[in-house]
């Protein structure tokens, strides 16, 4: 019974960590192609730097100084989109600031793991039902600082269905080809057999993770 509780929480973690994010990607694709005057990724997130910029850091060189709110974005989250250039900051205030920043070129969706597409979905794609992106962020949590490395049928159920229908109705609004694409992944990944190396390939990335939020959260000054 253990080992197939443990194939549960495998396939739930593969479900939110693996195929959620190649939807969410092409989410993102769809969007600033489309909905924000066909920029390229590059252009979309430099548009956005300043807002992106204050997911990561509370200060900057603007006069707002948003100390008494949370910064969501970690620096390897900020630092895989952005790089330093060499230019200063125009108000040349000594503190760290998107003016120091530019998009790395080249830049794809590809380097945006499940909780990054879905901080950028929530924060800079505006039109997109937040409370599907709310619910797979709610169960990726869920999963990540879970006591044990286990589900039962009712919680796997639940949580299944829950992101699928998430998942697909965000497909669904991109277009019909992604929405089928995603229906097949994630009917594949259910009838997926969990072999214990994987699994315990899977436990360990779940470990990392864990560890590198918690760290993030001293870093923030959060606890
Ligand atoms: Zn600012
Ligand atoms: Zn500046």
């Amino acid at each position: 019974m253990s080992r197939d509780d443990e194939a549960r929480y495998g396939r739930a973690c593969l479900l939110v960590l693996n195929v959620c994010p190649l939807t969410l990607r092409q989410v993102i694709d769809d969007y600033f192609l489309h909905h924000a005057g066909s920029l390229s990724l590059c252009d979309f997130l430099e548009k956005n730097k300043h807002t992106l910029f204050h997911l990561y850091a509370k200060k900057c060189c603007c006069k707002q100084l948003q100390q008494n709110r949370s910064t969501p974005m970690c620096k390897s989250q900020w630092d895989s989109l952005f790089m330093q250039n060499t230019s200063s900051c125009k108000k040349g205030k000594n503190i760290d600031c998107p003016c120091k920043y530019d998009c790395k070129s080249g830049i794809t969706t590809k380097v945006m793991d499940v909780t990054l597409c879905c901080l950028v979905i929530n924060k800079i794609c505006h039109g997109i039902d937040v409370n599907h992106i709310k619910t797979i962020r709610e169960i990726r949590n869920n999963l990540i600082h879970a006591e044990s490395a286990r589900l039962d049928v009712l919680t796997f159920n639940g949580y299944m269905n829950r992101v699928k229908t998430a998942i697909c109705q965000l497909a669904k609004n991109v277009s019909t080809t992604l929405h089928t694409d995603t229906v097949k992944m994630i009917s594949e990944l259910e009838n997926r057999l969990m072999d214990p190396v994987e699994l315990r390939e899977l436990r360990n990335l779940i470990i990392d993770q864990k560890r590198f939020t918690e760290l993030e959260v001293v870093r923030m000054g959060l606890l």
